[in-house]
């Protein structure tokens, strides 16, 4: 039974029982190309999405996309563009990198500016239950000291919110610091470059939060299973989403469970464009196969942050190399074996599988411990007792929610050619006469064509590089 940390509860809670969840989780704001920080939450949620469907759920995963925003609006002026050709390029390059990544996972998408309606509609629920005030020339806010309840999530008091508020939120006039606006009044001095909708609030567009619970209800409901970001998002975004919601319904909790992924950093500070020590998706896909970044992602906790360095990507490349070749020496073992089977050792392989399958379950089930079921995938494919096809077979099933690509890229790999075999066995030889010189000269000449060569305690083996 997998269990999850709820950052609402703030204690690990096991997933609701019912097999229908609904997911959601905050997309981008498309103003720029995406940076590995926001891959990797991206990255994680594919996952997550993925095990539950593979355990049977059946998942409708919504992931809304901010294409109406300051920041768009600001790109929009510098370029001398429209916002919505902004938009549009970078919605564009979001869905290209999410494909070059392998993230596949999600039901719908759907971009800010499709539910104008549905927000007007929302903010005029929040006007009639006297949750929303009115700063004329500016816009209507939500006032966040008529809910008892706000900075539950966050654990911060309406006094500790002022840190919290975002351009688009800032106004003198505010009946409290930490009060967000909910739909902003066009501004005469940007009339011609700002998107504005004409409507029954005035003509303007809308706040930064209030999008996500005008689609959110739109597609579920207003309550739902798991809501899902970056930790970034903790404060003031999702604390926002929660007094929107629960005020416009009366009906609490908005969301059964919080999740929150851990920060990407880089000596020790989050990746943000704004801090300018971020490398875009397509960077990192220059130099590095896909599988590195999720192997990255999947070897880290979720809630932890991962401190990137080219160390870590050395490392995971190292260690995809290891897996990669681990599968291709069982896949290749499993084909030998189709033959005269030995059913009494395949049958001891499969029941040892079993066990070994249970392991790997149950790290995830602890709150989707990752980096021990990534462990325990590597000491099962080098477990001896194991019978290869069970190996096989265990890694690949596992891989419907890892997305490592495993079968793809290991039937890609091929047969060792005879020569470069041949080769290897002579390495071999030099090694069992510690001619180490000679070992070490072979090794090195077979590297250079693109194998190499693992030594373990299991013995060494060859394979062809599979990563980068
Ligand atoms: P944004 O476009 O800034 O709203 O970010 C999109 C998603 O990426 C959100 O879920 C953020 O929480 C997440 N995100 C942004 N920066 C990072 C980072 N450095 N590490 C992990 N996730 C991040």
């Amino acid at each position: 039974m997998l269990s999850l940390y709820n950052s609402l509860s703030r204690q690990e809670e096991p997933l609701p029982e019912q097999r229908k969840l609904r997911l959601f989780v905050c997309g981008p704001t498309v103003y720029d190309y995406l940076h590995i920080g926001n891959a990797r939450t991206y990255l994680f949620f594919d996952f997550f999405a993925k095990l539950l469907r593979a355990r049977g759920y059946e998942v409708h995963y919504l992931q809304n996309i901010t294409d109406i925003d300051d920041k768009i609006i600001a790109k929009a002026i510098t370029e001398g563009k429209e916002t919505k050709a902004v938009a549009e390029r970078f919605t564009k390059a979001y869905f290209e990198d999410m494909k070059a990544l392998g993230v596949d996972a999600v039901t719908t998408y759907a971009p800010a500016t499709d539910f104008i309606a549905q927000i007007v509609a929302q903010v005029e629920r929040l006007i009639d239950k006297g949750f929303a005030y009115k700063i004329d020339g500016d816009g209507w806010y939500f006032d966040i000291a008529k809910d008892p309840d706000y900075g539950t999530l966050s654990g911060r008091t309406a006094a500790q919110a002022e840190d919290g508020v975002t351009r688009i939120d800032e106004s003198v006039h505010k009946r409290n610091k930490g009060d967000f606006c909910l739909w902003k009044f066009t501004q005469t001095s940007l009339e011609n470059l700002e998107p504005r909708w004409p409507s029954s609030l005035g003509s303007g567009r809308p706040g930064w939060h209030i999008e996500d619970t005008a689609i959110s209800e739109f597609y579920f409901g207003p309550q739902y299973d798991i809501h899902g970001g970056g930790v970034d998002l903790k404060f003031p975004h999702h604390e926002a989403e929660i007094a929107q919601q629960e005020s416009a319904s009366g009906l609490k909790p908005f969301v059964r469970l919080w999740m929150h992924g851990g920060s990407l950093t880089v000596d020790g500070k989050k990746m943000s464009k704004s801090a300018g020590n971020f490398v875009t998706i397509r960077d990192f896909l220059e130099v590095h196969s896909a599988a590195v970044l999720r192997w990255i992602v999947l070897n880290h906790h979720y809630r932890s942050p991962i401190d990137y360095s080219e160390r870590i990507a050395a490392q995971a490349v190292t260690e995809l190399e290891m897996l990669y070749g681990l599968a291709l020496q069982a896949r290749e073992a499993a084909m030998r074996q189709n033959g005269p089977d030995d059913a009494a050792s395949h049958a001891a392989g499969v029941t040892a599988g079993k066990a070994w399958k249970e392991h790997i379950e149950a790290a995830l089930d602890d709150d989707l411990n990752t980096p021990k079921a990534l462990a325990l995938a590597l000491a099962m494919l080098k477990d001896k007792e194991l019978d290869a096809a069970a190996k096989y077979a265990l890694i690949t099933e596992m891989d419907a929610f890892l997305g490592l690509a495993i079968e793809e890229t290991v039937r890609e790999a091929g047969a060792i050619p005879p020569e470069i075999a041949r080769k290897f066995m002579e390495y071999q030889d030099f090694r069992s006469n510690k001619q180490f010189i000679q070992s070490d000269a072979l090794r090195a000449a077979l590297e250079g064509l693109g194998y190499v060569i693992r030594d373990s305690q299991e013995g060494s083996f060859i394979a062809k590089r599979f990563t980068h």
